[in-house]
């Protein structure tokens, strides 16, 4: 009976030294696949990863390089200081060519302006004010990052041109300083708009002083009209870009980004609409 007894246990010892080991033998393996999958999702992961740096590397590049190319590009870096008129030197140009710019900003209304522009695929120029420039530094770095061209358009923005040259020279290069500050040199230096265009009486010495001072400057050929009145409504800015673009092949076109110019937002998708549809192509000054 003893012995009996005795056989039975070994027999069990065996049976639960074997199932130990049984167990041992699955946890080895279940560790060994885990393990392995663990590795390969790492490896997968650490890929990704690699793709999405590679990605938004690209993604940088193609936000610096987003401004247009071609043709309908107007070189301002190019230019000798001084009076700058596209649509004298591309009196040429075998199509019409369109060149859209907004002074005054950045404001509130930026981001639909950017918007728009976006959605017709075009890039415009965009002549800030320096203290609006300290205001809203992320709108300035907004349109450079969207492939706008950015300049200068003094600091504090006085029309009255009753202070001597040298002190409106001063603004402008502080307005440079804070551009320069604010975008590093993702700007067009040396580039201005005057505050209400370089015309009249008074302005000659100043545009001698600009010039001196080694600035290119622009004007404009054609306008829609929003600083005619403090807010104009959209039929009658469609109507001066209508009258002002007649019969020019080449047109820079002032606007306002300014915050109170809200009929201009309104009306800039049927500006954009009724310029394709006289022929017009969309350039970018550079
Ligand atoms: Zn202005």
């Amino acid at each position: 009976m003893k012995t009996l007894n005795k056989n039975k246990r070994k027999k069990l010892l065996v049976k639960r030294g074997a199932a130990v080991c049984l167990v041992a033998v699955v946890a080895i393996v279940s560790a060994c696949i885990i393990q392995r999958k663990y590795n390969k999702k790492n490896q997968v992961s650490a890929y990704n990863s690699t793709k999405v740096i590679k990605k938004s590397k690209i993604k940088k590049v193609k936000s610096k390089d987003n401004k247009l190319s071609g043709a309908d590009v107007f070189n301002i870096e190019n230019c000798a200081p001084g009076v700058v008129e596209p649509w004298v030197t591309k009196k040429d140009s075998p199509h019409k060519v369109a060149y859209l710019t907004f002074d005054d900003g950045p404001s509130i209304n930026t981001r639909k302006i950017l918007d728009i522009l976006n959605q017709n695929n075009i890039k415009a120029t965009f002549f800030l004010i320096g203290k609006n420039v300290e205001r809203y530094p992320d709108l300035a770095k907004l349109e450079v990052a969207n492939g706008e061209t950015v300049a200068n358009h003094t600091y504090s923005h006085v029309l009255n041109y009753r202070e001597s040259p040298d002190v409106f020279v001063n603004d402008i290069n502080r307005c440079d300083t804070v551009l320069k500050s604010v975008l590093g040199d993702k700007y067009i230096p040396k580039f201005v708009r005057f505050p209400g265009g370089a015309f009249g009486r008074r302005i000659p010495p100043f545009k001698a002083a600009v010039t001196n001072a080694g600035y290119r400057f622009i004007n404009w050929n054609a306008l829609d009209g929003d600083a005619e009145h403090p807010l104009s409504s959209v039929d009658y800015l469609m109507d001066r870009v209508r009258t002002t673009v007649q019969g020019k092949k080449v047109v820079v076109i002032l606007m306002h980004d300014a915050a109170a110019k809200t009929t201009t937002v309104q009306a800039l998708p049927q500006i954009i609409q009724y310029l394709k549809s006289q022929g017009y192509s969309f350039g970018q000054l550079q």
